[in-house]
């Protein structure tokens, strides 16, 4: 039976990770780093406190030993599950582009000599990609296969403002297209559920991120990390998490509203679980995506169904 989604080989009605690598012959995961990088908007430069839900130690992962000694560890890790698997070398941990370039450039040979790594992720903020990063970011990508992966969020200044992001849409933009003028693929991250954001916000942001037409996009709920600012709120009633049925109308909704030959590349959380205050519904993926399916289904619907470029440009039109 034909495919009613065309990005698809399984009935999947989003374009996901694994059909992308499937359709090219590759089978990869992610070994996850830490660099050791800070974040300008911990440091003081864009602000102290970081975002809301940022762990007051940093960062979400704290990786041990040199980059080299933690690819190793998580080479064995992937290949006791998949032992003809290539690795795609993640640095996710604090800002990836935050350091000066000679040193970033030694971050990335590094990761280039150790065995198996094919690929390369690198994690950053759209206010930290300077001409001399990006210029090194386009070499590096002429050497590997390379994905930027950009924290956006929201596209709403308002809730930009009260997480503590530090950035505008239009900050995010210069950064998105100065990658794009590079040639760099880019993969930008969504959190839904953010304080005081509804529905027809979390479309917002979709749609107006698919008029950038990004090459591929990671989604997950906003999740309450012990440790955090966050944490405070939530328990003091402050911050209601969202429900697993309001998550997943939004996800649908937002499906519906990017372009479909962008790569899902994630749509669902992966907290530490013994950090995870709330919501607790997260740490089912299974059941996450289950029900993302099933509402697809039930909807008939599939990804880039309201896709509609030219009717997106103007922030300010109803969602
Ligand atoms: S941009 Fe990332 S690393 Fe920096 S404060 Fe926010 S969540 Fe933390």
């Amino acid at each position: 039976m034909q495919n009613l989604f065309q990005y698809s080989d399984n009935n999947k009605r989003y374009h996901t990770l694994s059909y992308h690598n499937r359709s090219r012959g590759v089978k990869r995961v992610k070994a996850v780093l830490n660099a050791g990088l800070t974040c300008p908007n911990r440091d003081g430069s864009r602000g102290k406190g970081g975002c809301l839900y940022c762990s007051r130690g940093g960062s979400y992962f704290s990786g041990c030993g040199s980059l080299t000694e933690q690819l190793l560890t998580e080479r064995e890790r992937i290949h006791r599950k998949m032992p003809e698997a290539s690795l795609v070398a993640y640095f996710q941990a604090g800002t990836n582009t935050y350091a000066p370039v000679s040193k970033l450039q030694q971050f990335w040979e590094e990761a280039l000599a150790c065995p198996d790594v094919e690929a390369m992720a690198i994690a950053t903020r759209a206010d930290c990609l300077p001409d001399d990063v990006c210029d090194a970011l386009a070499q590096l990508a002429n050497r590997i296969e390379l994905t930027v992966e950009l924290g956006l969020q929201t596209a709403w200044d308002s809730t930009a403002e009260i997480i503590g992001r530090g950035h505008t849409w239009d900050e995010f933009k210069s950064g998105y297209f100065k990658l794009k003028e590079w040639g760099i693929r880019c993969c930008v991250h969504l959190i839904n559920g953010l304080p005081g954001e509804t529905q027809q916000d979390m479309l917002g942001t979709a749609r107006l991120l698919a008029n950038l037409r990004p090459d591929a996009v990671k989604i997950h709920s906003l999740h309450v990390m012990e440790n955090t600012e966050l944490a405070d709120w939530w328990r003091a009633g402050r911050y209601i998490p969202i429900s697993r049925e309001d998550y997943v109308s939004a996800v649908v909704g937002q499906l519906e509203l990017l372009p479909p030959e962008t790569v899902i590349e994630r749509i669902t959380g992966d907290a530490d679980r013994s950090q995870l205050l709330a919501p607790l519904w997260s740490a089912d993926k299974k059941k996450v995506l289950a029900a993302i399916d099933r509402r697809l289904v039930e909807r008939n619907t599939w990804q880039g169904r309201l896709y509609r470029p030219e009717s997106v440009q103007n922030k300010d039109s109803n969602v």
